[in-house]
């Protein structure tokens, strides 16, 4: 952001001498005519190799590219008049009339931002909201076509001393901005998304700056006072330099933020624009038409009037909806974490977080499966509390709920971390081994279980001896499917219970046959 701040800084400044050098040296009409030329061939040359340079960075971004290398056809035609401008006026002493050759090089230079709106438009036609703003787009056509006419090419016509050639040199400067100005605002009011709008407001800005000048260079054409041309070069030069700096600060991805803010001011120009092109109508209808009387003077109050009231209304429709916007954003976000605390809580049990029986029974699948697929061992252990009946009979269910949980959160410390554990209900966890490659560390496992039970557990200031019994299953060898797995672990914690608890006991098929 800083580096922009600085361009734009410069290019004000730079800008800024140049008007002041125009009213500094008034009286000195050398010094006026070369300085002046300087500085607009200087501001030209600057902008035609950022537009260049910008065409050549981003050759592989066609539209882009050819973008900026129209822009900068227009800064060099732009040169090339300012260079034989000076050599004719300051070198040659020549006297240059409006309809001189030059001028074919300022056309030029229109000629080629025309081109490059008219590209720009072409390139993004699927993205332009052309129907839903037909009719903001037709009330400011009709507006700028009917007050173009009326001001600015109706008074050439009118000249009849003209002849048809020269009075197409003239009429190039308002022709050739209505162009400019239509191209503008289809870009303006109806593309949908517009990424670096910074560049794009820069390209708008220049193309303000080139319309406001040459409204400024014909206007005295149509009305009887004269404006001094050249304190005008200001204006075509700060024209090529919004242009050239567009180049300058373009970037493929435009900051979101500048974007946002943009975009939400376009977005309340573009509301306007319509009612300001419909007021600018009506004012000159005031000027050339109206009586003075009662009617008039009634007309002219509330006209403004109604047309203040309407962007009003549009302002706060505007808001309105923005503050709906916010309050469905804000509702989607306490949605989504609604959603997702309830997805965890389908998921997890509630008093130890730990997974559940549903999300152990999907990671154990995935687990046997890629055991499978990498011919791997896996151990799946039931693990229940021996006596807890006592503990909650003895301490009550809130010391019993916080020893489950200290149960809980031993195993997750002491386990290895390719154990998958689970709490399935009471005082009953189940808890699976994963990636082993033999039946010992299997069994290494299972002691280690019977470890966690050793130290007392120490809960609201009492101590508390526990013990657990232990069954154990191993994948492929006392089963390949989960249900055989979940089945010969219970049979085995079974096992540990009736031989008198607090141990750990692997699933023997010909033991648990021969009891059946
Ligand atoms: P055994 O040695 O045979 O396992 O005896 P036990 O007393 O542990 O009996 P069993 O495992 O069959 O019963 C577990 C008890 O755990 C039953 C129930 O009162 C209690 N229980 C179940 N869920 C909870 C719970 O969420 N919190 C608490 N505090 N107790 C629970
Ligand atoms: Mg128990």
């Amino acid at each position: 952001m800083r580096s922009e701040y600085r361009i734009w800084g410069a290019l004000g400044i730079f800008v800024a001498c140049h008007f002041l050098w125009l009213l500094a040296f008034k009286g000195h009409p050398v010094l006026w005519d070369v300085g002046g030329s300087v500085f607009m061939i200087a501001g030209g040359l600057l902008s035609s190799l950022w537009l260049f340079q910008a065409s050549r960075k981003y050759r592989s971004y066609p539209v882009v590219r050819n973008l900026f290398f129209l822009l900068g056809l227009g800064s060099v035609f732009f040169v090339f008049g300012e260079v034989i401008w000076m050599v004719r006026t300051s070198l040659l002493g020549q006297e240059i009339d409006t309809l001189d050759w030059i001028e074919i090089f300022y056309a030029s230079q229109i000629v080629a931002y025309i081109a490059a709106l008219k590209y720009v438009i072409i390139k993004n036609r699927h993205q332009l909201h052309v129907g839903r703003f037909l009719f903001d787009e037709l009330i400011v056509l009709a507006v700028g076509l009917a007050a173009g006419w009326q001001f600015l090419i109706e008074p050439y016509v009118q000249q009849s001393n003209l002849e048809s050639l020269e009075l197409l040199i003239l009429l190039r400067y308002p022709v050739g901005d209505l162009f400019l100005l239509f191209g503008m605002l289809v870009i303006f009011l109806t593309l949908k998304t517009r990424q670096n709008n910074l560049s794009l407001l820069l390209v708008l800005v220049g193309f303000h700056f080139q319309f406001a000048g040459d409204l400024l260079y014909v206007l005295p054409y149509g009305m009887e006072y004269d404006l001094t041309g050249q304190l005008i070069d200001p204006l075509w030069l700060a024209a090529v330099l919004s242009v050239g700096a567009a180049a300058r600060l373009y970037q493929v991805e435009g900051d979101a933020r500048v974007t946002s803010w943009l975009d939400r001011r376009f977005e309340l120009v573009r509301l306007v624009t319509p009612y300001i092109f419909l007021f600018v109508l009506f004012l000159g209808i005031s000027y050339r038409t109206l009586e003075p009387n009662a009617l008039s003077a009634g007309l002219l109050v509330a006209i403004p009037l109604l047309i203040a009231r309407q962007i009003r209304i549009l302002i706060e429709n505007r808001q309105l909806q923005e503050e709906l916007e916010a309050k469905v954003t804000e509702r989607t976000a306490q949605l989504e974490a609604t959603l997702q605390e309830m997805e965890h809580m389908a998921y997890h049990d509630a008093l130890t977080n730990l997974p559940n029986r549903y999300l152990f029974a999907r990671l154990f699948k995935e687990e046997l499966s890629r055991a499978e697929r990498h011919e791997r061992l896996a151990a799946l252990y039931f693990v229940d509390v021996d006596h807890f009946k006592e503990i909650n009979d003895t301490y009550g269910h809130l010391v019993g709920d916080e020893m489950i949980v200290e149960v809980a959160s031993r195993m997750q410390k002491h386990l290895p971390h390719n154990t998958l554990i689970s709490r399935q209900g009471g005082d009953e966890f189940v808890v699976l081994l994963f990636d082993i490659h033999t039946s010992e560390e299997a069994d290494r496992c299972g002691e280690q279980l019977i470890d966690i039970f050793r130290q007392p557990f120490v809960i609201q200031g009492k101590i508390i001896c526990t013990t657990a019994s232990i069954g154990g299953s191993i994948y492929p060898r006392h089963g390949t499917s989960r249900a055989d797995l979940i089945e010969h672990a219970d049979m085995a914690m079974y096992r540990a219970k009736r031989q008198g608890r607090n141990q750990f006991v692997p699933y023997c098929k010909e033991k648990e046959e021969s009891l059946s």
